[in-house]
């Protein structure tokens, strides 16, 4: 069994064996693949290594193995061939170490550099002759190609499974496989009562928040499955949560139906802290699988589609989403509430334009909570955000910003190259220390003992301070490029006059703001009379505001004292409408900049307890007093 390719420095240096499986599905079935793997520690054993010193990295268990860059075993691995403190890898196929290609050459390489062999079940490759190298080349090669038919032969399989309604995947709460794999109800009533009850609660309010209070009025629980490694698809009950009850709504299954591919994915854009794909939830005319009457339902299907126009309609005011809006409310997205810390919602509670929307906190309300938790006038907070925003972004302020960030880049290079010579100290330490400890002789164990331990601490202290550099070089990345200061600075430089003009919409203006906020925190409730605003900048500092709350009634906005007093003037001789038509011609506007109307005159005659002259019968339709005065309000 033993190869010519090991030497004994191959043997003093640690044999790691490398396990994989892609999903933890594949974990749970191909047990017979996982034992394999782990044999290879007896084959390490059996190559000469001592069992000591053959450690098993199996930290990439349940991780799909296109790329490396989510896999922490591999790194880890890759990171410990690259000290030179790995004699041998094994695996299983030596071509399943890594299936993206880079990842693989990258290993070989640096498993030729550090001396480092390569086995599997059945031979040993040395990466530094030429002929092992080239086998092990066309071997990731070939699984490659390999990865791609299979993958489009699995995806293919998937489908046509999912046509026929075959394709299985965990039922949801309420259902149960027979032993023809069909599906039928939970047998427990209890769960189906459950279900039933939610299905007709939300057929009576029509609201799901309604549904959530009701439930929790009455300390119903909702079933549910358990999605933990240990209990997995076991029932188990939970207090009711809107989102839970939303989820229930929105799934087909209980109308009967068996759907596949209710969400589109894009592999391009992958989230850089999970790698998933992001999705898309189609519409249900798109769903490309559809097969009504599949299995017993809750719900008939006409009413399943009808509730999805609801929860359509019921949240087609909500804002609460991640892309900036159409909308007036500047904040929307990034603001968040002081008193719970959650995210709050923007509410139009009109469409007139002249009333400004509001920030509610909607969370507790939504799952059933007495009411919302704050709630306040969007108006004066956008206005104190938009001015420390512009206060921010000046050009003196960017100047020294810059100035700063310089610095501290400055620093950062030179902690760097601390960090480097530390390390190659610590490196040549190391090499000094494994010198000492092979031309010890080894018969004189005590000695070999003791220059052992020191090289083992050298060792240790190397891949420490790799760590700490490898984490150094992960918080630098923050650094601006050299494009993105020269457009700071040109925009520092257009930006009141962008942010202010007419052809900028509110979309814009979000989404300059966030280029500079991360999130806005408002909390309306310690001070009376008061709003304290938190500003929490993208560079990590914290600006801290207090605005003055509109009191009910009050109006943020005031019509200039001059059009008041001309009122005033006029009011005792001439109807609102003359009034209106004399201060336009005087140039004057309301409040909002606009042409004065009746309305605007007779509130503010109301208001200020003038008794305008009843309007002429002639201009009734336009002059009705009534029907104006809440323009500014
Ligand atoms: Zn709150």
């Amino acid at each position: 069994m033993t190869s010519t390719k090991i030497h004994s420095t191959h043997c003093e240096r640690t044999a790691f064996v490398y396990v994989r499986q892609s999903t933890w599905l594949q974990v749970l079935e191909n047990r017979e693949s996982t034992e394999r793997q782990y044999n290879l520690r007896e084959r390490a054993i059996e190559l000469g290594w001592p069992a000591s010193s053959v450690e098993v990295i199996d930290e990439d268990q349940g991780r799909s193995g296109s790329t490396a860059t989510f896999r922490t075993g591999f790194q880890r691995l890759a990171a410990e061939v690259g000290l030179g403190k790995v004699g041998i890898v094994l695996m299983l196929e030596a071509s399943r170490l890594a299936r993206n290609n880079s990842d693989w050459y990258r290993l070989i390489e640096i498993c030729g550099i550090s001396g480092t062999l390569i086995a599997d079940e059945t031979a040993v490759y040395n990466p530094r002759e030429p002929n092992d190298r080239l086998l092990l080349g066309v071997k990731g090669t070939l699984s490659e190609a390999e990865l791609f038919t299979l993958r489009t032969r699995l995806y293919e399989g998937r489908w046509n499974k999912a046509r026929k309604g075959l394709l299985r995947f965990p039922l949801p709460v309420g259902y149960v496989l027979a032993a023809d794999g069909g599906w039928v109800l939970e047998p427990d009533t209890q769960v189906r009562e459950r279900l039933s009850y939610v299905f007709d609660s939300f057929r009576h309010f029509g609201v799901v928040r309604a549904v959530v209070r009701d439930l929790r009025r009455q300390g119903l629980e909702l079933p549910t499955r358990r999605t933990t490694k240990e209990a997995y698809g076991s029932l188990t009950w939970k207090e009711p949560t809107l989102s839970t009850v939303v989820r229930i709504l929105h799934n087909p299954a209980y109308a009967g139906a068996y759907v596949y591919g209710r969400s589109e994915y894009f592999s391009e854009r992958r989230s850089p802290k999970t790698g998933k794909a992001s999705a898309h939830v189609r519409n249900v005319a798109q769903w490309p699988v559809r097969i009504t009457e599949h299995h017993p339902a809750y719900i008939g299907w006409e009413e399943f589609v009808k509730n999805q126009e609801q929860l359509r309609q019921n949240w087609g005011h909500d804002e609460n989403r991640g892309v900036p809006r159409e909308g007036r409310a500047l904040l929307q997205g990034i603001v968040y509430c002081g008193v719970c810390g959650r995210k709050m919602s923007v509410q139009n509670r009109s469409v007139k334009e002249s009333r400004s929307p509001s920030y509610v906190c909607v969370h507790g309300y939504q799952n059933g909570e007495e009411r919302s938790c704050q709630c306040m006038t969007s108006r004066p907070i956008d206005t104190a955000v938009a001015e420390a925003f512009l206060t921010a972004v000046s050009p003196v302020n960017v100047r020294v910003a810059t100035q700063v960030m310089d610095q501290i880049e400055q620093e950062l290079v030179s902690q760097r190259r601390q960090r480097e010579l530390q390390l190659e100290q610590a490196r040549y330490e190391a090499r000094l220390a494994q010198r000492q400890y092979d031309s010890v002789d080894p018969s004189n164990r005590l000695v070999a003992a003791e220059l052992e331990r020191r090289w083992n601490e050298k060792l240790e202290r190397v891949t420490e301070l790799g760590r700490a550099f490898a984490q150094a070089e992960r918080d630098a990345e923050w650094k601006l490029t050299a494009e993105e200061r020269a457009a700071i600075t040109g925009l520092s430089r257009d930006l009141p006059a962008i942010w202010s003009a007419e052809t900028t919409t509110h979309q814009e203006r979000k989404q300059l703001l966030r280029m500079a906020i991360e999130s806005v925190q408002v909390d309306g409730s310690s001070q009376a009379g008061q709003i304290e605003v938190q500003i929490r900048w993208r560079s990590g500092t914290i600006t801290s505001l207090s605005v003055t709350r509109t009191a009910r009634g009050e109006c943020p906005l005031k019509t200039s004292e001059e059009a008041v007093s001309r009122i005033h003037k006029m009011a005792p001789r001439r109807t609102y409408a003359e009034i209106a038509t004399a201060l336009n011609r005087a140039g004057l506007r309301s409040a909002f900049g606009r042409l004065f109307t009746s309305q605007h005159v007779g509130y503010i005659c109301r208001r200020d307890g003038l008794a305008g002259r009843k309007p002429r019968p002639s201009s009734k339709l336009h002059d009705t007093p009534e029907a104006g005065g809440t323009a500014e309000s």
